[in-house]
């Protein structure tokens, strides 16, 4: 429960900054849009909606993110495990990579004879969509993603792949801190709190499993997570 109590305290003051900045931008523009004894050039009326429209849309992921984070909750106090494979999770989450991957090339090599795992197949899913929906934000439209795994000694290692901007070699050990970003700037844009990782690493720690990263500035990086395989 205290973990719980320290997430919110962080979350709050995290957040309340970033919902702040994009309402401000919309309310400032509607307010200007919205003044009768003003007559903007269709031109420019039009750059002020799709400011609006760019900003609701940053509004409408950092929801998102703040959804998660509430699930991150539940995740602390259940996992519900049951006797599954990594390939029956990537059935159920196909449409999902699917339409994230839509502008990417997408490469997937889960045999379907890989050894059972005792795993949440929703969380685990989880895990798997939000490597994949980074990769998408952080390589170029196009490139190829890939979604591979393989045994190795008693563990079945999970990889997802990209060919994007990769991680600069000073980042690496807080990538997977909560709210840790990069470059805020390039976050921002698309409006990430920075929390997505650290769900995967929570999900996966309660799995008894690692989360770690590989990765290339310039060149692309390499999502792993390990689930122990039953005995
Ligand atoms: P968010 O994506 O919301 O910012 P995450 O916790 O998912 O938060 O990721 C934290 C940071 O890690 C990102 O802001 C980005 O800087 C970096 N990152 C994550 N995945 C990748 C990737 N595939 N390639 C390059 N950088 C990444």
């Amino acid at each position: 429960m205290l973990e719980i109590n320290k997430l919110r305290s962080a979350l709050l003051a995290n957040v309340s900054h970033e919902l702040k900045t994009p309402l401000s931008a919309i309310r400032g523009l509607a307010d200007t849009l919205v003044q009768r004894d003003v007559q903007w050039d269709s031109e420019v009326a039009q750059g002020f909606l799709s400011t609006i429209k760019r900003e609701s849309d940053t509004l409408n992921r950092i929801i998102n993110d703040l959804v998660q984070m509430s699930q991150i909750e539940a995740v602390l106090l259940s996992i519900e495990r049951q006797n599954s494979t990594v390939s029956v999770v990537m059935i159920n989450i196909k449409e999902e990579l699917r339409d994230l991957a839509k502008n990417h090339e997408l490469y997937v090599n889960v045999p379907s004879n890989l050894p059972m795992v005792d795993i949440d197949e929703v969380r685990i899913g989880q895990v798997i969509t939000n490597l994949v929906k980074n990769a998408t934000h952080f390589s170029e439209n196009g490139t190829m993603i890939s979604v591979e795994a393989a045994t190795e000694n008693d563990q079945l290692i999970t990889t997802v792949s990209d060919h994007g901007i990769g991680i600069p070699p000073e980042h690496i050990d807080r990538i997977f801190d909560r709210f840790y970003r990069v470059e805020p700037g390039v976050a921002r844009n698309r409006g990430g709190i920075g929390v997505g990782l650290s769900i995967c690493k929570t999900i996966v720690e309660k799995h008894d499993g690692n989360i770690w990263v590989q990765s290339q500035p310039g060149k692309g990086s390499k999502f792993c997570f390990s689930l122990p395989i039953d005995s």
